[in-house]
């Protein structure tokens, strides 16, 4: 299971951190499951180690993640500026997971460019970016969480690896998998769950605590949402739901509350692409969800200069949320062309 990995590569990572005292963890913006499992499973590594380890965040990580050991313990840079920066800049070893362009950690890129240290990059995304000192790129891994335990085990520290690792890491996994059903083809995966498994991790409460749970505001709006405001397209076989600012209100949004929604119309046969448009303060938020590798990330490239995976993309908007939609129902006729042969009918 460990030999895609080049041996070179994980005997240097070794060694650094073997030379290194203090080392920083660190993600993207608007940390995600992965992110937060990744860095903070890595962490309580370190620290088992004996190295003073931390993970350093650009701004606050859901609720939902607030259960994983030491989530207490994660500095925030929106909220903790100046401790951030002392951390950082006086790091010998700076971890990158679960990004692969600095501008992904919004105003803390200036901080981990700005580091002299060593830095390592631990990362499943397309073409990485050149700002570290030793990359691990792997796009056909399920999460940088998989690619974090993989390289830990080939570095020979699967004995030192505790409960509470690897809970935060199998959280990552379950997170960017959702919990087995995507981005799961690779038979090893399960043989990192069962590794994982044997470390005593709970993995029900996992699924529920960062998967499941939901606030009564954020479930109270997505039924709203697919009730009244969902537009099913039949004969283009698309869902389009959006939510302007005073619905968001209405229902006391938070961030996060709408994370899901995306996908729901995904669940009816028949539809192949969901579109998901939110007016958040400075822009329209878009989300966009498909299956059989209906193009999304095309879409949202060609009409909002956005990107994405295949089937799992986004774009920001600037302009009003009607205008946003329109565009988007213009031009969805002319990418009809990359449904199925004979798609399923909605029903
Ligand atoms: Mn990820």
């Amino acid at each position: 299971m460990e030999k895609l990995l080049n041996s070179g590569m994980v005997d240097k990572f070794r060694n650094w951190i073997e030379e290194s005292d203090r080392i920083v963890l660190t993600c993207h913006v608007r940390p995600d499951g992965d992110a937060i499992g990744s860095t903070l499973g890595m962490m309580h590594l370190l620290q088992a180690l004996g190295k003073r380890a931390s993970v350093v965040v650009p701004d606050m990580p859901p609720r939902s993640l607030s259960f994983l050991p030491a989530f207490k313990e994660i500095t925030i840079y929106t909220r903790h500026e100046e401790y951030s920066r002392r951390l950082m800049s006086e790091a010998d070893l700076i971890i990158c997971s679960d990004f692969n362009k600095l501008s992904r950690q919004d105003a803390l890129a200036e901080l981990t460019g700005a580091a002299t240290c060593r830095k390592v990059m631990v990362d499943h995304h397309q073409d990485p970016d050149d700002f570290c000192d030793l990359t691990f790129s792997y796009p056909d891994m399920s999460s940088a969480s998989e690619l974090m335990f993989r390289i830990i085990a080939a570095m020979g520290y699967y004995t030192q690896l505790d409960r509470q690792a690897a809970t935060c890491i199998c959280t990552g996994i379950i997170t960017d998998t959702r919990n087995f059903s995507v981005n799961c083809k690779n038979p090893d995966i399960y043989e990192v769950l069962t590794r994982l498994l044997e470390k005593g991790v709970d993995k029900t409460r996992i699924v529920r605590e960062a998967l499941m749970m939901q606030s009564l505001s954020s479930l109270r709006l997505k039924t709203y949402a697919l009730s009244e405001k969902m537009e099913i397209f039949e004969r283009w076989h698309a869902a389009v739901t959006t939510l302007d600012s005073a619905e968001l209100e209405r229902f006391g949004y938070e961030r996060g509350d709408t994370e899901g929604l995306v996908n729901e119309p995904l669940n009816v046969r028949g539809i192949y692409f969901s579109f998901f448009l939110r007016q958040d303060e400075d822009c329209v938020k878009v989300s966009a969800r498909s299956i059989e590798d209906f193009p999304v990330s095309k879409i949202c490239e060609d009409l909002y200069g956005g990107g994405g995976h295949i089937m799992a993309a986004g774009a920001e908007f600037h302009g009003t949320l009607e205008e946003c939609r329109r565009i988007l129902i213009d031009a969805i006729p002319s990418y009809l062309k990359y449904l199925p042969q004979r798609p399923q009918k909605v029903e």
